[in-house]
């Protein structure tokens, strides 16, 4: 099915949980490039170079300098009307969980509630030695890799990075969503990273029924029941739009 169509729609209505992944797509019309497009790229290094943890003991000033270039870029854009439809989702569903690859923040600068991290948050830090996780704001950089306010220790990222463990906590708790939902919506993501990616598959054994929407085909698309071709900063409002219209005609 390629339209937004009564039919489907109307099981929002019935459904008692709605769980949701996001990926780097619904951040690109806020302006946040995605890793695959060739406007991911700086400075000719692929993410893969950078977002991981060797890359960060051999030249963790060039890591550092990466993230902060995105997160400065981050924090001067703005949620789209893909991120605000969601946080509008949320209200007219029972049980709603945003699972999200992305590390921009924009699902909570939208309004969102129930955001479930997969992949850490880029204006935050931890720190290598004692693990205290702190905000931006108290970085340090006038000796090169900033330093823990607490113990002196090094700081990095509080990302996960290519390679490590994705937060037990969110992990079982994204499973957990997507084992007992009724609808499971996969919303730009390419769907191959895992275990992001296992999450649809899933949802969809356990009978969920699976919304789609990607300008392109994933691997997602061969067993979505709805797969939508298009942007979700575009697609999102009208369902939610035609979801309130439906509302008010009850
Ligand atoms: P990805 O694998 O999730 O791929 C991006 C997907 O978004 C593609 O399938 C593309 O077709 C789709 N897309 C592009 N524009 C879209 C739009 N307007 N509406 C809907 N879909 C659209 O992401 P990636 O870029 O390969 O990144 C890999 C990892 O790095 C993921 O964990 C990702 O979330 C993270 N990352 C995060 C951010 C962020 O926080 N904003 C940015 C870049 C990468
Ligand atoms: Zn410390």
């Amino acid at each position: 099915m390629k339209k937004i169509s009564d039919i489907w729609l109307n099981r929002f209505k019935t459904a008692s949980s709605v769980a949701v992944l996001t990926g780097a797509g619904i951040s690109a019309e806020s302006g946040v490039p995605t890793f695959r497009g060739e406007d991911g790229l700086w400075k000719k290094f692929r993410p893969e170079e950078l977002a991981n943890f060797d890359a960060f003991l051999k030249n963790p000033e060039l890591v550092w300098e990466w993230y902060n270039y995105r997160r400065k870029l981050i924090e001067e854009v703005k949620p789209n009307p893909g991120h605000f439809a969601l946080a509008e989702l949320e209200k007219r569903v029972h049980s709603f969980s945003l699972i999200t690859q992305n590390v921009d923040d924009l699902h909570r600068k939208a309004g969102s509630q129930n955001i479930i991290e997969l992949h850490g948050n880029i204006l935050r830090n931890r720190c290598l030695s004692c693990g205290r996780v702190s905000g931006s704001a108290d970085m340090d950089f006038s000796e090169g890799v900033p330093k823990c306010p607490q113990c002196g220790g090094r700081l990095r990222p509080d990302v996960v990075w290519f390679g490590e463990m994705l937060p037990e906590e969110a992990i079982q708790k994204a499973y957990a969503a997507a084992e007992t939902c009724d609808i499971f919506m996969v919303l730009g993501t390419s769907a191959v990273v895992y275990p992001a990616s296992a999450l649809p598959e899933i949802a969809f054994r356990k009978g969920a029924f699976i919304v789609e929407i990607n300008p392109e085909a994933t691997p997602v698309t061969a067993y979505a029941h709805v797969s939508l071709r298009g942007k979700t900063g575009e697609l999102l409002p009208e369902i939610v739009r035609k979801l309130t219209a439906g509302t008010e005609n009850d």
